[in-house]
């Protein structure tokens, strides 16, 4: 645990935010990521002075010195949470200590300092109180929270950094598909690896997602959604689709999932629709899955659904499967019952329509 002279948020309201004529433009259409809301948190750190100066403020550019250090080696971690409101019009916050302790598990792989829990909570709760009123109005919408942190020392050497800046900023966010989930394409990745034994594949960190631009973008040109990754060891093993989890749905109602490794990211999604499930009755297994054994399954009618889960599109229903050399359908192509029901499950315990029986949902003030 790092030293921490801290006192709570300063809290510095925008002196001009945006009008609410134009605030409710944009959130009539939010989209996804793109959207942002008045104002932000910032919270320092100093190698011997633990974390100070701890503002929620105007959002606004940084200004960096040009050698910062994530802008040459990538020190930097994030997170990915949301903001709800609940049916009876309060907002709430889900399993949001969760990412707290993936954020301090991603910090302590990338040598940066920990963030004690509270405080992470404490600030994105305090960022959506601030910001309620970016809430979009449109269906299945949400406060969207990216809470991260960068490296800020202006330094060249290779070792951890001694300066930190830890930020959260906020999105009003859209359905991540606009009429429902549709079932996705997926494009097995033969070359490329999202991440390998002993690697970082487990942080939530940005270089993780840099080297899955490239296949991405393969998949996108060859008219595909996603990309699958498989381990990179034998290239064999289903992980994960670099920003999603991935679940498959038997013929005889069990479902499976990637068991956990340092090359699989700690999806809370996934962790809780596990739960669900085996509340539905289900039996789960973590046990590792084979492309080629996927194929078989989807083929020969054992496996009935397949689908990727994550904050950001919850639950998505996976169609088609396609390599350069091969190709399959998973069920009729189309989203499968059991991965509609365990989403419908998730959603409504999130917007406060189900009861809450894990303790999951954390209400704001
Ligand atoms: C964030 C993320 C996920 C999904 O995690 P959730 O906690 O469910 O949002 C899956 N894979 C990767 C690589 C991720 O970064």
């Amino acid at each position: 645990m790092t030293e921490t002279k801290f006192a709570s948020l300063t809290r510095i309201p925008h002196p001009s935010p945006i009008s609410d004529a134009e605030r409710a433009t944009r959130v009539a259409d939010p989209g996804f990521g793109k959207t942002f809301t008045d104002h932000m948190v910032t919270i320092r750190y100093t190698e011997g002075q633990g974390w100070h100066d701890a503002n929620l403020g105007p959002r606004g550019p940084l200004s960096l010195d040009p050698a910062t250090a994530v802008l040459h080696y990538a020190q930097e971690i994030f997170e990915g949470l949301k903001g709800y409101k609940m049916s009876d019009g309060s907002m709430a916050l889900f399993r949001p200590e969760a990412n707290a302790r993936r954020f301090n598990a991603s910090a302590r792989r990338m040598a940066m300092p920990e963030l004690p829990e509270q405080i992470f909570v404490d600030a994105c709760k305090a960022l959506v109180e601030i910001d309620k009123q970016w809430f979009p109005s449109v269906e299945g919408g949400s406060l969207y929270l990216r809470p991260f942190m960068i490296a800020t020392e202006a330094f060249l050497g290779v070792r951890p950094a001694n300066e930190y800046l830890f930020m959260v900023i906020a999105a009003s966010t859209g359905n991540y598909f606009k009429s429902g989930a549709p079932a996705v394409s997926l494009w097995v990745s033969e070359h490329y690896n999202r991440a390998g034994p002993g690697g970082t594949g487990a942080a939530k960190c940005g270089g993780n997602y840099a080297a899955s631009l490239v296949p991405i973008a393969e998949a996108m040109q060859a008219g595909h959604d996603q990309v699958v990754f498989l381990d990179a060891k034998e290239h064999r093993w289903i992980e994960e689709l670099g920003g999603m989890n991935i679940f498959f749905v038997f013929d005889d109602g069990s479902i499976q999932t990637p068991p956990l490794s340092d090359t699989i990211l700690h999806g809370v999604t996934r962790d809780c629709l596990i739960a669900l499930a085996r509340e539905e009755g289900l039996s789960v297994r973590e046990e590792p899955y084979a492309i080629d054994q996927w194929r078989a399954d989807a083929e020969s009618g054992r496996l009935i659904e397949s689908f990727a889960c994550g904050t950001a599109a919850v639950v998505t229903p996976i169609g088609k499967v396609s390599a350069p050399d091969f190709a399959f359908t998973i069920g009729s192509g189309g989203p499968g019952q059991l991965t509609q029901k365990l989403k419908a499950r998730l959603i409504d315990i999130q917007r406060g329509v189900a009861p809450d029986t894990h303790g999951w949902v954390v209400p704001i003030s």
